[in-house]
């Protein structure tokens, strides 16, 4: 059992334990469940035989089955022995590895010398003594001894601490364990240059805030304290310091606690956070420059509606005298005139022009009679009504369209306008001179509504106009400043 037990130790710690299966397991044992076997029934004491008539300590007759035994143990050593000494002479292995596998060595030979020693002591020198000598108990026990303390001193196997310390070691945060007493434990690589602490020293915050300045000094203080009044709380600090390249530095107090929630010490870790922070002032910073970006963009965009607003206004407004162009009003007038016939409103049209005109611009000039166009406009502005639409036709010829407007309305309109304008004043520019002029007028109403005209508004549109002016036409030809109601009408 021995044998076999050993075999397993050493195909674990040369790495090979993928080896033992619970089958393979079975059959490694197989030899030693038999040398049991043989152990216990000795048959026909072809193991051991007692043999009265010698002394005591030579009564004890080795069997074949004994030899075997011994054999079948050489075997499991010599095997244990090659796989170590092949993982010893592989060059690749880790100083953790071969230091383990030393050990292993070393107390292998220990057992082998002790047993072999008892081979011969007890069994080819056995007359020589009178007691019998247990070398191979003995030298179990200093096998044992000697890797137990092996493994103490060295902490050989304590794998899961080697790589605790390890990640430790590589870890960029600064980690400092203390037990209950603030006895430090434990402090990682990272740490050791910075906090000029060792492991065995008593932690005290005065002498670690004191290796910082002002603020974070103030701040580290500030974070025991808090730790003092509540120990069982995770407390944090950012910490700014000018140290090496290093400055901001997050500090974390946490207590350990046993299964029971009873602190059994403390864990302090030192976090460099500098690039994060650059990260997010960068972050920060390029977020002010994008609002900026997006005011200066809102600003734009507002301008460049308002722009647009001017430049529709200014698509469908007469530039001198300020009033609707004729683009305007015949696309205005072709979406109402399709629902005053569809639903019966009537409305009218006038067309006038002002008589004469050449005449004030050759008397006057041509800014006096841009005076008397921007004068009149106002004037019979005065006398419309707000959703009457006023429009330049063309050189000195206007047209309004009247929505919601009969005969008489029509008439006594148009009237006023008339009057208005001949009222009108402008001065001439030539002393205190003024101008008047006076104006012809075309009126025509439409109060009787034919559905078919819709098929067809454009046109019927050009058909209406096309009699207003021919009514305007009339005036003119009758001897001017006056109003004709269009024939049709
Ligand atoms: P009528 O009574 O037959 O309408 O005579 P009129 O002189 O008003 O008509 P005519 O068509 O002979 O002359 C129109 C004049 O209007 C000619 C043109 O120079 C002038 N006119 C057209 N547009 C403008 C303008 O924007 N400013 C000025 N100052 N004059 C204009
Ligand atoms: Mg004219
Ligand atoms: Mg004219």
């Amino acid at each position: 059992m021995l044998g076999v037990g050993w075999l397993v130790f050493i195909l674990y710690l040369s790495g090979q334990s993928y080896v033992i299966r619970k089958s393979r397991m079975l059959v490694l044992a197989i030899p030693a469940f038999l040398s049991v076997a043989v152990v216990c029934w000795n048959p026909a004491g072809m193991f051991l035989q007692i043999n009265n008539e010698l002394g005591p300590v030579k009564q004890l007759q080795h069997g074949p089955l004994y030899w075997v035994m011994i054999g079948q143990l050489l075997l499991y050593l010599s095997v244990s022995l090659i796989l170590l000494i092949h993982k010893l002479r592989m060059k690749d292995e880790s100083t953790r590895q071969r230091q383990m596998v030393r050990t292993a060595l070393i107390g292998l030979f220990m057992l082998a010398f002790f047993a072999i020693g008892d081979l011969l002591v007890n069994i080819y020198f056995i007359d020589l003594l009178n007691n019998y000598i247990p070398l191979i108990s003995i030298g179990l026990t200093t096998t044992a001894v000697y890797i137990v303390n092996a493994i103490s001193r060295n902490r050989v196997f304590d794998i899961i601490g080697i790589v605790q310390r390890d990640v430790m070691n590589t870890m960029s945060t600064g980690i400092l364990v203390m037990d209950e007493n603030d006895v430090i434990l434990e402090i990682n690589k990272m740490l050791q240059p910075i906090l000029k602490l060792r492991i065995g020293d008593f932690f005290q915050p005065f002498s670690l805030a004191a290796q910082f300045k002002d603020e974070p000094a103030r701040q580290l203080l500030a974070l025991f304290e808090s730790q003092r009044m509540r120990p069982m709380e995770r407390l944090e600090v950012e910490l700014n310091i000018n140290f090496n390249d290093i400055c901001y530095v997050v500090v974390q107090s946490a207590p350990i606690l046993d299964g029971k929630k009873r602190i059994i010490g403390r864990v302090l870790t030192f976090q460099d956070v500098t690039e994060l922070r650059m990260l997010v002032e960068e972050t920060n910073s390029q977020n002010e420059l994008l609002q900026q970006r997006n005011k200066e963009l809102l600003v734009m965009q507002d301008e460049l509606s308002q722009a647009n607003r001017k430049l529709e206004q200014m698509a469908i407004t007469d530039g001198l005298t300020g009033c609707f162009n004729r683009r305007y009003l015949l696309q205005q007038l072709e979406s109402e005139i399709v629902s005053n016939i569809r639903y019966g409103i009537p409305f009218s049209l006038f067309i006038f022009d002002l008589d004469h005109f050449k005449m004030i611009n050759d008397r006057f000039g041509h800014l006096a009679g841009d005076e008397v166009l921007c004068s009149t406009v106002q004037a019979v502005r005065r006398v419309l009504r707000p959703t009457d639409v006023l429009a330049r036709f063309g050189g000195e010829e206007f047209t309004v369209y009247l929505p919601h407007t009969n005969r008489e309305q029509a008439d006594l309109i148009a009237e006023q306008v008339k009057m208005t304008v001949e009222q009108n004043k402008v001065p001439s520019g030539i002393g205190d001179g003024v101008v008047s002029v006076t104006i012809s007028m075309g009126v025509r109403t439409i109060d009787r509504f034919d559905l078919d005209n819709l098929t067809d508004p454009k046109s019927y549109l050009r058909e209406l106009m096309a009699e207003a002016d021919a009514a305007l036409y009339e005036a003119k030809y009758s001897g001017r400043n006056r109003i004709v109601k269009s024939k049709l009408a």
